[in-house]
């Protein structure tokens, strides 16, 4: 058996019922084999970037997993398969999108998978969810870069 790694996932959806969506999926990540939910941030609003349609609702979760990060990536690509997410054409709205951020210290470039995700820095509806779980990840810069962007903390 592997070692555990924590894995942190972003989650994003911005149609039909998404806070539904992401609680679904959330539900869907604990249920995964060789896979604990340990946390998740506060659910966040936020207007799409590079994007359209409604508001997309965003978290982050926490897990720790057996799995490695390619046998994780698939089973997030079943998991939004699961959801009905369809790709008409490139950053289309979508039902439900879950992307790996991190996967422990790993650094990966593969054709299918980068890690750290590419644009986590640089989106305050990644940046700002992750930053609550992992604060000392980031710092006031990092903070400062996504300023301008609408993101909101939704209540429960
Ligand atoms: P998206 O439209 O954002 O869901 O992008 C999905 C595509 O990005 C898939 O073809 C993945 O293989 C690829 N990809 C590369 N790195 C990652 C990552 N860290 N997390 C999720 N998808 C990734």
């Amino acid at each position: 058996m592997r070692a555990p790694v924590l894995a942190y996932i972003g989650l994003g959806a911005n149609l039909g019922a998404p806070v539904a969506a992401l609680q679904n999926a959330l539900a869907a990540l604990a249920a995964l084999p060789q896979c604990t939910l340990l946390r998740h941030s506060a659910l966040y609003g936020s207007t799409p970037v590079d994007s359209s349609g409604p508001d997309y609702v965003n978290a982050v979760a926490e897990l720790s997993t057996t799995l490695t990060a390619p046998a994780l990536l698939q089973a997030l690509q079943q998991l939004e398969q699961g959801a009905g997410r369809e790709r008409p054409y490139r950053n289309a709205p979508r039902t439900l999108d879950l992307d790996l951020l991190l996967f422990g210290g790993a650094t990966i470039h593969s054709p299918t998978l980068t890690v750290p995700h590419p644009r986590m820095r640089e989106r305050a509806f990644v940046l700002l969810p992750l930053a609550e779980l992992l604060p000392a990840h980031f710092n006031a810069a990092d903070l400062a870069a996504v300023q301008g962007q609408s993101i909101w903390r939704m209540a429960g």
